[in-house]
């Protein structure tokens, strides 16, 4: 990785963004001319660690440094993820960071997002204030947009960590199913679908009553993907939201089990997520873009799911009945869905019942953000060629949540996500699958399953019983309002 000696360079100037090779590595920087030893206060940037990124740092002034996002491996057009630690400070230390090499230019930080931020001594994740960072097209960065901050260090010992989202690393995956695995669950197993390219798991949690997977039964199958974008790192935490439910012991998850089984592959690019990229494989290949065609040597982990997806198509006992990959979204807030156009208005119709059940149970879920479209440049992704290939029973969407926040009824202005709130979302989802197969009129009871009654109005009903509820009670005050979309920017650009 970039080992770099003094700087010499400083300055304004942009090199050429290719020659940002690989992560800065305990990189300390120096004032010029400066050829003694690293006092306090000569920073040392690091991001040879588990999801990354910082490619190059520049000194300005004693308080002021240019920080470069390292491009997704091999595909310099993507630069939005960061990810890098700080330390050797001194006390009162105040700097000011411009991170200037964004590939985008519309942003959430024109809305009030702000990076994360967590130290040793404060390991939870917290946004800077908004107050502190400032986004704007930069005449010395030829215009490009930067976004600067303002940072106070307070501890001398402790080591800084800021990051574009809450990050959710491979290993914590591992770590997650690992534990899954040991409670040993009849109605959980894990498999091994394939493996990345740089050898990385990919795996697929299959989540049902074994009843259901007896040969010769009929099967209803709910297939999730999330991660295929490794920067999109809330997928993750919606995704672990829907498996900590549907794995709980919540009388709708019971009932679900019963009735559907679940196929999860939280994680399609698992080197993406490692190497701290945004949106492509280790060989840039934005996977999403390859569902037509994956390779088995070049897009292994796509591969591997649609072969499974496709064997379930073949077999006639299996009906694919929705297909939802998660992403997460860098200009729109809330949760919400993109669908697919069909020519028959029914099917068109038919396809609307899921998110409008899930705004009724997601107080961050917007159905109008919802879009159902047919962009060519979307032709690759998961959602537009499965649905091509499914029969009209099955409904395929990506569901987007925010990188930054969501609109409440009642409430002016932005909440910004948690961790716990994505997670809270992944449960909403969890749960809607519920309502839709009731309305559908298509659940079966099976012997010692009884169907409880689910409020599904929100003020009346609380999600989750008492033992199973994960976070603190926080999201269900307020009535739900429409009204949190408008203030979305309608950019559905370059998303999903
Ligand atoms: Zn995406």
């Amino acid at each position: 990785m970039a080992e770099r000696s003094k700087n010499t360079d400083s300055g304004n100037e942009i090199g050429s963004e290719d020659i940002i090779a690989g992560n800065v590595s305990k990189y300390t920087v120096f004032p010029p001319g400066y050829s003694g030893l690293a006092k306090k206060g000569h920073l040392i940037f690091d991001a040879c660690f588990e999801s990354g990124n910082l490619g190059r740092v520049d000194y300005i002034t004693e308080f002021e440094y240019d920080l470069f996002i390292r491009p997704d491996t091999c595909n310099p057009r993507f630069r939005v993820w960061f990810n890098f630690t700080v330390e050797n400070v001194k006390e009162s230390q105040r700097v000011i960071f411009n991170i200037v090499n964004f590939s985008k230019t519309k942003s959430l930080y024109r809305d009030g997002m702000a990076p994360m931020v967590k130290s040793t001594s404060r390991p939870k994740w917290q946004r800077l204030p908004a107050k502190n960072v400032y986004y704007y097209r930069c005449p010395d960065h030829r215009k490009n947009y930067v976004m600067s901050f303002a940072f106070c260090f307070d501890r001398e010992d402790d080591i800084y960590q800021f990051a574009y989202c809450y990050p959710y690393t491979y290993t914590r995956l591992q770590h997650y199913l690992d534990n899954l695995e040991k409670k040993k669950m009849e109605y959980v197993c894990r498999e091994l679908l394939g493996l990345s390219v740089q050898q990385r798991r990919l795996d697929l949690l299959t989540i049902t009553n074994p009843l259901n997977l007896k040969s010769g039964a009929d099967q209803k199958v709910v297939f999730i993907t999330a991660r295929v974008h490794p920067g999109e790192t809330p997928a993750s935490f919606v995704c672990q939201g829907i498996i900590d439910f549907l794995v709980s012991l919540h009388p709708v998850a019971k009932v679900l089990r019963d009735n559907i089984i679940f196929k999860i592959a939280p994680m399609l690019n698992p080197d993406g997520v490692y190497l701290g990229n945004y949106r492509c494989s280790l060989m840039g290949f934005d996977l999403n873009r390859h569902w037509q065609d994956p390779s088995p040597w070049a897009h292994p982990t796509l591969y591997g799911v649609k072969q499974l997806i496709v064997e379930m198509y073949n077999n006639p006992k299996t009906s694919l009945e929705f297909y939802i990959d998660i992403h997460a979204h860098s200009t729109m807030m809330n949760g919400f869905m993109y669908g697919n156009i069909f020519e028959e208005e029914e099917r068109f119709q038919r396809q609307a019942i899921f998110p409008k059940l899930l705004c009724q149970n997601a107080d961050d879920f917007s159905f109008s953000s919802t879009s159902f479209n047919r962009d060519a440049v979307k032709a690759g992704t998961g959602r537009r060629f499965l649905g091509g290939l499914l029969d009209d029973s099955s409904y395929c969407y990506t569901l987007e949540v925010s990188f930054y926040s969501y609109i409440m009824g009642g409430a002016n202005s932005a909440i910004p996500y948690t961790e716990e709130a994505y997670m809270k979302l992944g449960r909403n989802v969890a749960r809607t699958f519920l309502d839709y197969y009731k309305l559908n009129n298509s659940l079966v009871e099976k012997p010692l399953t009884t169907i409880p009654s689910i409020r599904t109005s929100r003020e009346t009903s609380p999600a989750f019983n008492p033992t199973y509820h994960l976070g603190s009670g926080n999201a269900y005050e307020g009535s739900r309002a429409e009204r949190r979309s408008m203030l979305n920017s309608r950019d559905h650009s370059n998303s999903s």
